[in-house]
């Protein structure tokens, strides 16, 4: 039983914790239950998934197969299903999903909740490749909904998803190259052809140094080995390799190829993934702010750099998915990985949202931030919450904060 999330800094005040094996023991749990919240795998750095006094459902023993559809390109997982897990499957079956987040260890249902991304400027998050799902609605109703209908990136706050369908593409391969050193002017200058230099590019910096500290590049072939000015890596790195830790849970780098699932995240599911001991922050930013976004966060870099075991920058294409921080066009993603010192974190997000405030910044739903964004579609949410749920019995003070903004 789960009592805190991954990271530690959140307390889960639910009642108690249900572990259903069948969707009829979710539908009674929730007709039954004044409150209810489903919990994934617990890596949200906020109160996102807490249930005060209520019912926190885990999903991870529900009796429930994989079934991957050759003929339509597609696959469908039981909510708790992991990254990790699914991968595997879909690759021995000549498939892949399109691209994946840093970390396999997450439940495809608490993944897509909080629309979570990867990196490229050609792959969007990992909710926009879900083509439908299955959920328990408050008065206890299996109802089937599809992309098109706002439900996907749900926050918790509309029911509890049992089963997603996942769109697929033909199974790849990917190289994973790191380099060293990167020139902040060199950044500037050639922004376009360094996103484009992978399927999935990543630069990490702590944002107080002359240059970026290192570039990872998982792509189909090798880059130039003058990467823009950087120097390949003498050795596999993890990306706080300037704070000393050490690459064992990093993905094979080097250049050695091998299959998608293996290469796109930067942690391997046997291991922790990342440091642990971490607390972090995402802000997404239109692409057309990118190097103003970068310059306003250097402008902080001596405020953030004490507070820092890495940052990373990122690309997400656009989607038109509700409450998808990349609704509407293309984002940078500027993401920040803590010291678990949460009072210097919070002191620090009003800070860092008021420099980004001018670039239509919105923040990642399942990380540490201040103020949530504004989107075009709240007002739609909102309605969809109160027709699926009019008690309030998935509304949590997370989804009153920023969602229905009561306080
Ligand atoms: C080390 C680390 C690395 C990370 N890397 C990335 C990254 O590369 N990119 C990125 O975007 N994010 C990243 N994150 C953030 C992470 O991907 C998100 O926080 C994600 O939501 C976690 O999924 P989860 O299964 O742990 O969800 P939880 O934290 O358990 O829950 C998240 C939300 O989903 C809801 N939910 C869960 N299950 C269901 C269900 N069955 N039905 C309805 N709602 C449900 C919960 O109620 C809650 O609102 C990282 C986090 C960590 C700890």
């Amino acid at each position: 039983m789960r009592e805190t999330n991954w990271a530690g800094n959140q307390t889960f005040t639910a009642e108690r914790i249900f572990r259903p094996r069948t969707v009829e023991q979710i539908q009674d749990a929730v007709a039954g239950a004044p409150a209810v919240k489903p919990l994934g795998s617990g890596h949200c750095f906020n109160d996102i998934a807490d249930c005060p006094g209520g019912v926190q459902l885990d999903l991870s023993a529900l009796d429930m197969d994989v079934v991957l559809d050759a003929e339509s390109s597609t696959v469908s997982v039981p909510a708790a299903a992991r990254y990790g897990d699914i991968a595997v499957q879909v690759h021995a079956a000549g498939f892949a999903l399109a691209n994946l987040a840093s970390l396999p260890h997450c439940t495809v249902a608490g993944t897509v909740a909080t629309a979570t991304h990867g990196s490229g400027r050609r792959n969007q998050s990992l909710a926009s490749v879900v083509s439908g799902l299955e959920l328990v609605a408050a008065d206890g109703e299996l109802k089937t909904f599809s992309r098109h209908d706002g439900v996907v990136v749900g926050l918790g706050a509309l029911g509890v998803v049992t089963r997603l369908t996942l769109d697929l593409v033909p199974s790849f391969d990917l190289r994973q190259d790191v380099f060293d050193g990167l020139a902040w002017e060199s950044v500037y200058e050639h922004f376009d052809e360094i996103q484009d230099a992978g399927h999935s590019v990543s630069l990490f910096t702590n944002w107080a140094r002359d240059e970026v500290d290192q570039v990872w590049v998982k792509g189909p072939g090798q880059p130039g080995a003058d990467f823009f000015g950087a120097t390949a890596a003498d050795g596999p790195r993890h990306p706080a390799h300037a704070a000393g830790i050490p690459a064992d849970n990093c993905t094979r780098q080097l250049g050695v190829t091998g299959p998608w699932h293996e290469r796109i995240p930067h942690f391997r599911l046997d291991f922790t993934p990342s440091i642990g001991n971490e607390l972090q922050t995402e802000y997404f930013v239109p692409i057309r702010h990118a190097v103003e976004a970068m310059e306003a966060m250097r402008e902080l870099g001596h405020r953030l750099a004490p507070v820092l075991l890495t940052s990373e920058i990122r690309t997400v294409a656009g989607d038109e998915l509700w409450l998808s921080p990349f609704q509407g066009g293309d984002r940078l993603a500027l993401h920040f990985t803590w010291l678990p010192d949460e009072k210097a974190v919070r002191e620090l997000l009003p800070v860092m949202e008021e420099r980004l405030a001018p670039f239509d910044v919105r923040p990642h739903w399942g990380k540490l931030f201040h103020r949530a964004a504004d989107y075009p579609k709240l007002p739609d949410f909102r309605a969809l919450a109160d027709g699926l749920d009019p008690g309030g019995k998935f509304r949590n003070p997370f989804v009153r904060r920023h969602v229905l903004r009561e306080s």
